[in-house]
C-alpha cells in the first residue's frame, strides 16, 4: 500500500529533520520539496538568469530538466545532469527560492514531478502546499507551527553549526519576511489545509515532536 503523509508549515518550524526522522522511523521515502524551489533559484542565478523577474524565470524553465535521485535514501536534485544539492541551503538561496516560488509558471512547472514521485512511493513530504494542493488526498496532513523566534533561533544554530557566518536578527527577518511572503502569495499560498491537523511545537523537543507525530501517524494506519 503506497502512504502519502503531508507535512506543511513555516520557515523553521521543524518540517525537514522531523519528516526525516519519521520516514526513516516508518521505512519511507522523505522528500523535502523546499529543495526544488531553491533549485530554481540558484540554477537562475548561477546562469544568468534575474530570479525576481518573473517573465525571464518563465522564459527559461523549458530549458531546465530537474530530476530527484534517491542515493542511500536520500534525496539529491539534479538539474541539466548537475548535481545543486550542496549549493541551496544558505540565507541567499532561501531569498531565492521564496521569490521564485511566488511564481505561478514555477509551480506548474513543479507540480507533476512532485505528483509523480508520491505517486511511485510512500512518502512523507514537506512543504507549504503539499496537504492544499501537491496532495489533496493524502492519507496524513500535519501543519507545523512554533513561535517564530524559537524558529528563528532554530534556524540560527543550524546555519552556524554549519560554519555560516549569520546573527540572529538577520535570521529572525529573513524568516517573517519568507512567512509573509509565503502566505500572502496568490498562486498555492502557505495555508492550513481544512483537513490537517495542527501541531504547535513551541518549547517541545525534536524527541518529543517526533513522538506526538508518530502518534499522530499511527493513529490513521
Ligand atoms: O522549506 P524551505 O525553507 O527549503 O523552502 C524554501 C522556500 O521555498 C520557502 O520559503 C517557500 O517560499 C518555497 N516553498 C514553497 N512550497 C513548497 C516548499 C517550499 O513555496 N512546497
Amino acid at each position: 500500500m503506497q502512504i502519502q503523509i503531508a507535512i506543511d508549515g513555516p520557515v523553521g518550524a521543524g518540517k525537514s529533520t522531523i519528516a526525516k526522522e519519521c520516514a526513516g522511523r516508518l521505512g519511507i521515502v522523505y522528500m523535502d520539496t523546499g529543495a526544488l524551489y531553491r533549485a530554481i533559484g540558484v540554477w537562475c542565478k548561477e546562469n544568468g538568469t534575474d530570479a525576481y523577474d518573473e517573465d525571464a524565470v518563465a522564459a527559461v524553465l523549458p530549458k531546465i530538466a530537474l530530476e530527484i535521485k534517491l542515493i542511500s535514501g536520500v534525496q539529491r536534485i539534479i538539474i541539466n545532469s548537475g548535481d545543486i544539492t550542496d549549493r541551496i541551503r544558505t540565507p541567499d538561496a532561501s531569498m531565492l527560492a521564496s521569490k521564485v516560488s511566488s511564481y505561478g509558471a514555477v509551480r506548474t512547472f513543479l507540480l507533476d514531478l512532485q505528483r509523480d514521485f508520491a505517486a511511485k512511493n510512500s512518502v512523507i513530504m514537506d512543504g507549504r502546499d503539499i496537504g492544499t494542493v501537491i496532495l489533496p488526498n493524502a492519507d496524513v496532513k500535519i501543519f507545523l507551527a512554533a513561535d517564530p523566534r524559537e524558529r528563528a533561533k532554530r534556524r540560527y544554530d543550524e546555519l552556524i553549526a554549519k560554519g555560516s557566518d549569520v546573527n540572529f536578527d538577520d535570521v529572525l527577518a529573513d524568516l517573517e519576511k519568507r512567512d509573509r511572503d509565503d502566505s500572502s502569495r496568490t498562486h498555492a499560498p502557505l495555508k492550513q489545509a481544512d483537513d490537517a491537523i495542527l501541531l504547535d511545537t513551541t518549547g517541545y523537543t525534536f524527541d518529543e515532536s517526533v513522538e506526538r507525530i508518530m502518534e499522530i501517524i499511527k493513529t490513521r494506519f
